[in-house]
């Protein structure tokens, strides 16, 4: 099965609530929609289970993006503390709403080599997984793989860190992959490297993106662009997925949302795909 939808309430949407924002969802003909408490986490649990009940009704797929004020990295206990409570009130009202997976950013490797920026997101997810486990709720920690040099989060890492934890498992931002590898992505590789994970099913983010070469196949993400930039382009990736038969979510994050989820619609279409 494949769904399609924006990262938050569709452009269109004149309402900005959660509620509207799922119904235009559905109304464009789209399946899926991420909550985005990119700022602070926003619900209430009434509010959340509201969102749940009618994105169930409308058979949307919700997802939830913590925000962005996170890293696990950090020397400050304090500051991964606050990182892990965004994450824990994400988890938190995503089971309430029935989203199944809370994608968040882990953090920055400062002065920390790799090894241990990958050995600190390790714990704080493990112990995430124990406050998880014990309060019963089945919710997935969807750490990123992510744009810039500076930030944690390359493919390998994040396989890495999703084999090493249990209820984890990847948020596969293509846009970023392509940016962090100076503008250069194979899509058949990005699944093939994946497959030791063995997913039943893919949590994806895609856009366009400009990006700034530093260094031979060492990029940084800039800004977003819209599909028809071709940055990447995303049609032999509609192609990889029909090719594997993958179960996919995938997010729009492009400046126009909703509008270029209905494109990459239109190219699964264009290549044989009946929604
Ligand atoms: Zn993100």
């Amino acid at each position: 099965m494949i769904r399609l939808g924006p990262a938050g309430v569709p452009i269109s949407s004149e309402d900005r609530s959660t509620l509207a924002g799922i119904r235009k969802v559905a109304e464009l003909g789209l399946q899926a929609m991420e909550v985005e408490f990119v700022r602070r986490v926003y619900m209430d649990r009434k509010a959340a289970e509201e969102a749940g009940k009618l994105a169930e009704e409308l058979g949307i797929e919700l997802s939830v993006h913590a925000p962005y004020f996170i890293n696990l990295c950090s020397d400050d206990k304090q500051k991964v503390a606050a990182s892990k409570k965004r994450i824990l009130d994400s988890c938190l009202r995503a089971w309430e709403m029935g989203a199944k997976i809370v994608v968040f950013h882990p953090g920055f490797y400062g002065k920390l080599s790799p090894e241990m920026a990958f050995q600190r997101v390790k714990r704080a997810c493990e112990e995430m997984r124990e406050w998880l486990d014990k309060k019963g709720i089945e919710v997935l920690l969807g750490p990123e793989t992510m744009g810039r040099q500076s930030q944690f989060g390359t493919l390998e890492e994040i396989i890495r860190l999703c084999k090493a934890v249990k209820g984890c498992r990847p948020t596969v931002d293509f846009a970023h992959i392509y940016a962090r590898q100076g503008g250069k992505i194979d899509f058949g590789q990005v699944f093939e490297r994946l497959k030791v994970l063995k997913l039943k099913h893919y949590h994806c983010h895609f856009t366009c993106v400009e990006y700034s070469p530093a260094g031979v196949g060492r990029g940084n993400e800039r800004y977003h662009l819209t599909l028809d930039k071709l940055k990447p382009d995303f049609r032999p990736l509609v192609k990889e997925i029909l090719k594997r038969k993958l179960d996919i979510t995938l997010i729009s994050e492009s400046p126009i949302l909703e509008k270029d989820a209905l494109k990459l619609k239109q190219i699964f279409e264009e290549e044989g795909y009946r929604f």
